[in-house]
């Protein structure tokens, strides 16, 4: 870090009052603290990290790449930024999206108002100020009027509950807190437990670079191509061109990608003309699979047979022993109701006679040793396990801060039994805290960096309003909250989602209280549209739903910017 650097991150350190202070320095944060910083207020932004990236900062495992196509993930706040960086694939690896992380904070300026390696331990709101006061891991107390949460949906890696993870005396870790000194697989016996998106990569990656590697697999997921191919430079300058087409496409589908559902009824069509549509998806890049489908796989259950079939069939294709096959092949849920993992030659590696398949459903998994891995069938000797078990989604980053609101009640009591959220971004009795991608938002359930920068727009917006009005404080009403809530639980009762053992709802066997999933319904299912109409009409109608309270007699924009212009 250039000295000049030092000096500025230091006296942001000795700041002990903001404005606002951002939880994470992620896609999310970074965004809002843009935002916050043009309007010249005073906003910190705080991570237990040692530099900012949050997913793409710690998810470092082999094979680690964007699902989305790369330029629907980038931001689109700048056309500069549109125009000066160059993706290099149309799906970009974690090293990359780093590197534009990174890119665009310091062309933002943006570092110097980031503070790492500090965890937020507890966050109490002080009910005479109406500001939130908060506890570091460093010692320090911070306040703030707004607290802005950027935690990151998958930024709580949970551990397998099983015996013995600290007997084990080769290297282990999980996939969230890969080495950032690379780890030598070459001829070593490794063992990954999971088959999620996660282990998907690293699977496909390592295959053909260890000496063996042994899959203990508990559920098959449904898992489709991802055909990454390089963008060369015609390419991308054509992309450039189509930048605003691009983003007006995210921002008309659900899933905020480029691909738009098939509007034809899936029993409109013949059945050839359904394969043929299935042919095409499959080679082609992406989720088009998934999300340029027929809308009836995620309600009909024979619609969703169909397609199921029609990818176990795909499967059974490129795997050459026929037992393997049908062991990758899911039972318990039909394809598209979990969030489907994409994958670079996946299936092909169990062709190989260094990897092996344990079905960890026939035979559990019942230790780690100090050598590696028993099941009830035998013990597996390694030099590496590697962890790819998942998180405490959603939920799981604000459970680990001790959070409290109005009356002392604490976020993780109130949440128990599932989160309860306005518009997924406030939560009534917690004032002035605002959570642009938080549970039941939008974001949770979107191409992430499209939903993102609609919470952090939100988000702002609504602390201008609140700047220019004088106000002191904003609580969502508990009514509104019980609204909101039930529109999002209701949203589920037509999915087939609703059935499925995934973290969309609110499922891990290794957390207390989610080992049998639906603990509310954790993510907004209407889709991008909806979720912004929605959204505006509530900012339409003088942010309806939210008591707005106190007075305050400076616009803080006006006087923060003093204080920032003297910390340069
Ligand atoms: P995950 O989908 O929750 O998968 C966790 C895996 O670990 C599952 O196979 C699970 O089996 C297994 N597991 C957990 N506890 C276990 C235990 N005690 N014993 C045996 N097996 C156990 O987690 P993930 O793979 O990390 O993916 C999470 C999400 O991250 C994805 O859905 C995706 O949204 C995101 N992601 C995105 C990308 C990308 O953008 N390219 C890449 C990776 C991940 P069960 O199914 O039986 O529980």
């Amino acid at each position: 870090m250039p000295d000049s650097n030092i000096a500025k991150s230091q006296s942001t350190e000795a700041q002990t009052d903001y404005e606002a202070i951002i939880i994470g320095a992620g896609v999310c944060g970074i965004y809002q603290m843009k935002r916050l910083k043009d309007l010249g207020v005073s906003a910190t932004v705080l991570d237990s990290a040692g530099d900012l990236g949050g997913t793409w900062y710690w998810n470092r495992y082999p094979g680690a790449r964007f699902d989305s196509e790369s330029y629907t993930y980038g931001y689109s706040f700048s056309r500069e930024l549109l125009d000066e960086w160059h993706w290099k694939e149309r799906f970009s690896s974690q090293p990359e999206n780093l590197r534009y992380l990174n890119y665009v904070a310091d062309k933002f300026d943006l570092r110097r108002h980031m503070q790492f390696n500090v965890k937020v331990e507890a966050a109490h709101f002080d009910e005479d100020q109406s500001i939130w006061r908060l506890k570091l891991s460093d010692g320090r107390t911070l306040s703030c009027r707004f607290m802005v949460m950027g935690l990151g949906l998958l930024s709580q890696p949970t551990m397998p509950r099983v015996e013995g993870v600290d007997d084990f005396k080769g290297e282990s870790f999980h996939t969230y807190y890969w080495p950032q000194e690379p780890v030598d697989l070459k001829g070593k016996k490794v063992g990954i437990i999971g088959t999620g998106a996660t282990a998907i990569q690293v699977i496909a990656e390592i295959g053909d670079k260890v000496g063996e590697l042994t899959v203990f697999q508990r559920r098959p997921n449904w898992s489709a191509p991802l055909n990454n191919s390089e963008i060369s430079d015609a390419e991308m300058a054509d992309i450039r061109k189509r930048y605003d087409e691009i983003f007006a496409n995210c921002a008309k589908s659900p899933g905020g990608f480029e691909h738009q559902p098939d509007r034809r009824g899936f029993w409109d069509v013949s059945r050839e003309e359904r394969i043929a549509l299935w042919d095409r998806l499959y080679d082609e890049p992406g989720f088009g699979i998934w999300l340029q489908n027929f809308r009836e796989i995620f309600t009909d259950e024979d619609a969703n047979a169909e397609i199921s079939e029609y990818i176990a069939d795909r499967i059974r294709r490129r795997v050459k022993d026929p037992v393997v096959a049908e062991k990758l092949i899911p039972k318990d849920h039909g394809f598209g109701v979990q969030r489907v993992p994409l994958e670079t030659n996946y299936f092909e590696v169990y062709n190989r006679d260094n990897v092996e398949l344990v079905d960890i459903s026939e035979t559990p998994l019942e230790r780690i040793t100090e050598k590696g891995i028993k099941t009830s069938e035998r013990e597996f000797e390694f030099d590496i396990i590697i962890y790819a078990t998942g998180f405490d989604a959603i939920t799981g980053a604000y459970d680990h801060i001790d959070i409290r609101g109005v009356g002392g009640q604490t976020l993780r009591e109130k949440w128990f039994e599932g989160p309860q959220t306005y518009l997924g971004m406030m939560v009534h009795g917690f004032p002035n805290m605002l959570m642009p991608a938080g549970p039941q938002s939008g974001s949770a359930s979107s191409n992430y960096p499209r939903g993102i920068e609609i919470g952090v727009n939100w988000c702002t917006d609504f602390m201008e309003h609140i700047w220019e009005n004088g106000i002191e404080r904003a609580d969502a009403t508990d009514a509104a909250e019980e609204r909101w809530t039930a529109h999002v639980t209701k949203m589920y009762s037509t999915m087939l989602m609703r059935k499925a053992k995934s973290w969309f709802t609110g499922y891990n066997s290794n957390v207390d209280g989610h080992e049998a999933g639906r603990v509310r319904y954790f993510v907004y299912n209407g889709g991008a549209p909806k979720y912004v109409t929605r959204i505006n009409e509530v900012a339409g109608n003088d942010y309806e739903g939210i008591a707005l309270t106190g007075e305050r007699p400076t616009d803080p924009r006006m006087a923060l910017t003093q204080i920032g212009d003297a910390a340069e």
